[in-house]
């Protein structure tokens, strides 16, 4: 399958599996558009590494995704938007009676409502085009729960019910909306949630992984962001052009369990 000519945009993808999905979307030949909200040499040194390797069009664009106007100035900049995938996050593991409200209102912000914003942005040029695809990042917390994490489980579930409903909003046009729900992926934002939950139940970073975050992973293994990149590329090929409205798991057996 070759996505040669399409453009795809990546919120928060100067990390994880947002680069781990740009680099497997421009491995296939697609134009890809990096994000998040800094602007640094590194940012778009990524991308230039990404067009040097793959002979495909790679660039950055900043844009902070817990604010509504960035998130539609990013799809306005990249001035074309066949793929989009709504991947930027963050997570804060706190009881909910002594949640930061700063931490709630940002989570729901960069993981719920940006892509709200960026979808609005793009269904348009992907209408114009007569073809698109939205991919959007969900999790195993979009289908399942655990405690401490009340404001990301909610965006979670919240953000694969939206992509249940742009699939219907879109079902008679050649546009698909689909969420990709992994389980653990060892990325900076899960290596970030180790001292946390270390402290919370007391434990080695090696139990924490084992027991804790891996309890529920039957495979035992973290998945991986090349995987990810994988499923994104098999989702905008044509043998998905009929999957919509729906979630892959990509999650070693969690949700089996
Ligand atoms: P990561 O921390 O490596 O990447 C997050 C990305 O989002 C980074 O590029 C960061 O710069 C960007 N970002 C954060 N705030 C932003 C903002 N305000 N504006 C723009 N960009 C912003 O984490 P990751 O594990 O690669 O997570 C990526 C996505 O995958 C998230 O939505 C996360 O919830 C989801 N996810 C991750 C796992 C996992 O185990 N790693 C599991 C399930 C779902």
């Amino acid at each position: 399958m070759s996505l040669s000519g399409k453009t795809a945009i990546i919120t928060g993808s100067n990390s994880g599996i947002g680069l781990g999905i740009a680099w497997e979307l421009a491995r296939a030949g697609a134009n890809v558009v990096l994000n998040s909200f800094t602007e640094r040499d590194e940012d778009h040194a990524l991308a230039r590494e990404i067009a040097d390797e793959t002979g495909t069009k790679a660039r950055y664009i900043k844009g902070d995704m817990s604010k509504g106007e960035e998130c539609r100035a990013l799809v306005e900049t990249a001035g074309a938007c066949d793929i989009l995938v709504n991947n930027a996050g963050i997570q804060h593991v706190a009881p909910i009676d002594q949640f930061p409200v700063d931490k709630w209102d940002a989570i729901i912000a960069i993981n719920l409502t940006s892509a709200f914003h960026t979808t609005a942005a793009a269904l348009p040029m992907m209408r114009k085009a007569g073809w698109g695809r939205v991919i959007n990042i969900a999790s195993a917390h979009g289908l399942t729960a655990s405690p401490y994490k009340s404001a990301y489980i909610a965006a979670k579930h919240g953000i694969v019910g939206m992509t249940k409903t742009v699939a219907l909003e879109t079902a008679e046009e050649p546009i698909t909306a689909n969420a990709i729900c992994p389980g653990y992926v060892l990325t900076p934002l899960v290596e970030a949630q180790i001292p946390d939950t270390m402290k919370e139940y007391d434990m080695s970073r090696e139990d924490v992984i084992k027991n804790v975050m891996l309890k529920r992973q039957p495979s035992k293994e973290f998945a991986t962001v090349e995987q990810m990149g994988g499923v994104a590329v098999f989702l905008a090929s044509d043998a998905a052009a009929q999957i919509t409205g729906t979630t892959i798991s990509v999650d070693g057996g969690w949700t089996a369990l």
